[in-house]
């Protein structure tokens, strides 16, 4: 690992020894603290303020159970959070996951993230996430149902338009936001639109929504490739994950030209020379909630790895939507190996520092998360804005002004980055623009 400044160093082992065994946690903040080092010499009054202590530190953390009763009758405990990390730029803004894999260090990362990614944006939201380890994986309608409900019927003291605004993130799409949506007005007595976003077209949410992350990464892509004098047309493309952000990603890279030859899901993954077909994969990991197997036994195209790993197939465009940490030091050599030309994140967090050193190091363009997957939150903002002012804009609008940020942030990354003696470093740019965002309006 590179070396930290003294003081940055000090600030870190703060936070490991007061948050421990939070690994993600700890990975997340390490990740932002490597490109302080030149903000703190430029600018010493930072350090001088302890904003940096002061930002790892969430406003507010809660932890709470959420009984709920199965189909069989059975009694079921989980646990829930949310972690409200903070709200100088506007209230709490960021998803909701439900996963096996959550607890407090997980939320704490994707808050932590949250932050960064949203002062990226340039619009007025503050950082926070939630969640629960909760498994809706089998789980029929009614259960998920129940489990939204006794969920909200905690959560909903705690959160407002103007305090803490969910939204979705893995295992909690549009029909957890409608159940906890329904369960926030029934409590309240409130059509409080502003209160989620991610809703239904048809009681307040926004176009563009569903598709934003994915088409957004897509669109930072382009700039990636522009930036190098290249273009998306005709180029291999290798999106992990079939979730929400992969199939938006998918649908919008193959629009603009791209081949996309492969895709995942937690049981293996498909290769398909012919590119994915779209209509199907939809129809079988969203309409059916089956597995990426079904899909390769019903397209004659493609083949299925179960046993594999998705980072073996050769490709030039890289696009990890899974989840953290699932592309490692290996991975990347050998997507330099094969020659890949750009990798941008749409999970949070799916590269490890190491497979993140070799990339740069080898001159593959990088665009981390809280860069590229922004357009998800951003057409939150938007919701928000369209809630607020009782209206609702068209899909086309709505597209563009997702494109036009996108493009903000991959600029506003790279002349950070050349600011502070790092063109073309993605990560350091997103860093260090995302902090002093945030950091300025903490100390005014
Ligand atoms: N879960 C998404 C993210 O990681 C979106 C959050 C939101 O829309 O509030 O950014």
């Amino acid at each position: 690992m590179p070396k930290l400044d003294e003081k940055v160093q000090d600030l870190y082992d703060q936070v490991v020894a007061r948050n421990p065994g939070e690994v993600e946690f700890h990975q997340a903040v390490r990740e932002v603290f490597d490109s302080l080092g030149p903000v703190l010499a430029k600018h010493p009054h930072y350090a001088e303020a302890e904003v940096i202590a002061r930002l790892c530190e969430p406003e507010r953390q809660i932890i709470f159970r959420v009984p709920w009763t199965d189909d069989a009758g059975r009694v079921r405990i989980n646990r829930g959070f949310r972690v409200e990390f903070n709200s100088a730029l506007g209230p709490f803004k960021g998803g909701l996951r439900f996963h096996p894999s959550v607890y407090l260090g997980v939320v704490k990362f994707l808050g932590f993230e949250q932050i960064f990614k949203n002062a990226l944006t340039g619009l007025p939201i503050g950082g926070g996430k939630g969640g629960s380890d909760f498994d809706p994986k089998g789980r029929s309608d009614a259960e998920v149902m129940r489990f939204c409900q006794s969920f909200m019927t905690e959560l909903y003291r705690h959160i407002g338009e103007y305090t803490d605004v969910p939204a979705g993130d893995t295992g909690v799409g549009g029909r957890e936001i409608g159940y906890l949506f329904g369960q926030y007005k029934r409590i309240t007595n409130r059509y409080e639109s502003g209160v989620l976003t991610g809703k239904g077209l048809a009681w307040g949410g926004s176009q563009v929504r569903t598709e934003a992350t994915g088409y957004g990464v897509v669109f930072f892509v382009l700039e990636m490739l522009a930036a190098k004098g290249e273009a998306l047309d005709g180029k291999r493309v290798v999106v992990s994950g079939s979730g929400n952000v992969a199939v938006h990603a998918i649908e919008k890279a193959q629009q603009l030209g791209g081949r996309v030859i492969a895709c995942s899901d937690s049981s293996g993954y498909v290769v398909d020379d012919a590119g994915i077909d779209l209509e199907l994969l939809k129809d079988v990991k969203g309409g059916r909630r089956g597995r990426i197997a079904d899909y390769a036994r019903e397209r004659g195209s493609a083949r299925v790895v179960t046993a594999g790993n998705i980072w073996d197939v050769p490709t030039d465009v890289a696009i990890p939507c899974a989840t953290q940490n699932e592309l490692n030091g290996t991975d990347a050599e050998r997507l330099i190996a094969n020659g890949c030309r750009v990798v941008a994140e749409g999970a949070n967090m799916p590269c490890t520092p190491e497979a993140i050193r070799a990339l740069t190091g080898a001159g593959v363009g990088f665009a981390p998360g809280k860069a590229a997957n922004a357009g998800g939150v951003a057409t939150s903002a938007l919701e928000m804005q369209q809630n607020a002012s009782r209206d609702s804009w068209t899909f086309d609008h709505t597209e563009r002004r997702l494109s036009v940020i996108m493009r903000s942030i991959h600029d506003t990354c790279l002349t950070t980055a050349d600011e502070y003696g790092r063109p073309g470093d993605y990560v350091v740019g997103a860093n260090i623009a995302g902090f002093t965002h945030v950091a300025d309006a903490m100390l005014a």
